[in-house]
């Protein structure tokens, strides 16, 4: 694009006829005895009040004048755009620190937002929504993961009063169900299941040794379901479910993370301060009714030990859904 203009020194009032063309972001200024080029760090465009002349002020006075609006309006997109992206290209340090903002936001976001935001859904959650999430994923896990237990009623029956009477000091979890299943590919282990469930595995009942244990066990799946912590884990594993959520406030969704269950509560850790406030509640149960406080510890310690025998793939073992006993026992022993 090209259009006539008049050039000024700056020294004398004579004026000078131009040609003006532009390159991209840059003017080519072509006079009768020279040329040269002018760009927006050397020069501003002064846009013209009402009918008046476009300006291009160069240093030491100089200046250009022209009429052509239609370049005018060019020459400043072109100024504008390309003073933005230079200032931007020429500052690295500015770029690097957008980046590091995006990344910190993108992270606080994620390591405060989305748990905070989980912990407030979770709560929101519907008893009816959490109990149907809650059957959806124990029917998953049934089909992958789980076999019909085979423990008699007589082996199941002391577990079975625990658990009663767990409950009994606690009328809000009235409606908490205890279920045993066999997995043999998963090994001792216990989960709290969306919706009031307790999974026992045979294998874990296997290493019971006396009702402390068992009591310990249970109140710590107790305290899990008590605070949410299932539900909580499976949306802080679906960023995108908690931001729809959130922006929605429609929660019907939520039983579709069923389909996460077996990877989430499996193989995710709890955070430890899941299981710090799981522990508690065993501990308040525990210490309220006299019973060893070491029993939780000293049951994960075979659940460890046995965890390296062969026919244990050591995925979903209470090793990987809990953090090391050997971590657990040195907190609570503070
Ligand atoms: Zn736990």
């Amino acid at each position: 694009m090209r259009t006539t203009a008049t050039y000024f020194d700056g020294k004398s009032a004579q004026a000078h006829d131009a040609t003006l063309e532009l390159f991209g972001p840059t003017v080519q200024v072509t006079l009768s005895d020279r040329a040269f080029s002018v760009n927006n760090e050397t020069s501003r465009v002064v846009e013209p009040l009402g009918n008046g002349d476009w300006a291009i002020e160069l240093p030491d006075r100089q200046q250009i004048r022209f009429t052509n609006k239609e370049f005018g309006n060019a020459l400043c997109v072109e100024f504008r755009e390309s003073r933005f992206v230079g200032r931007m290209e020429r500052s690295w340090r500015w770029a690097l620190l957008a980046l590091i903002v995006a990344i910190a936001g993108s992270w606080a976001i994620l390591t405060f937002g989305v748990p905070v935001a989980a912990r407030h859904i979770a709560f929101a959650v519907p008893p009816e929504l959490d109990k149907k999430l809650g059957r959806e994923s124990i029917d998953l896990l049934d089909r992958i993961m789980f076999e019909e237990s085979e423990l008699s009623d007589d082996q199941t029956a002391p577990i079975r009063a625990a658990f009663a009477n767990i409950l009994a000091e606690h009328p809000e979890s009235a409606d908490y169900q205890l279920v045993f299943r066999s997995a043999d590919a998963i090994g001792a282990n216990a989960f709290a299941v969306p919706g009031g469930l307790v999974v026992v595995t045979d294998q874990m009942v296997g290493l019971f040794e006396n009702d402390a244990e068992i009591a310990s066990v249970l109140a710590h799946e107790v305290g899990h379901l008590r605070y949410r912590h299932s539900l909580r884990i499976l949306l802080q594993n679906s960023v995108s479910a908690v931001f729809i959520a959130g922006l929605t406030g429609d929660l019907s969704n939520i039983t579709a993370l069923s389909a996460t269950v077996p990877t989430v509560l499996m193989q995710a850790k709890y955070s430890r301060d899941f299981e710090h406030e799981a522990d508690g509640f065993a501990f308040d149960y525990m210490e309220a009714h006299g019973m060893d406080m070491n029993a939780l510890s000293n049951l994960l310690q075979r659940v460890d030990a046995g965890a390296d025998r062969p026919g244990s793939s050591g995925i979903g073992d209470w090793l990987s859904s809990h953090p090391q006993s050997t971590e657990r026992n040195r907190d609570t022993t503070e």
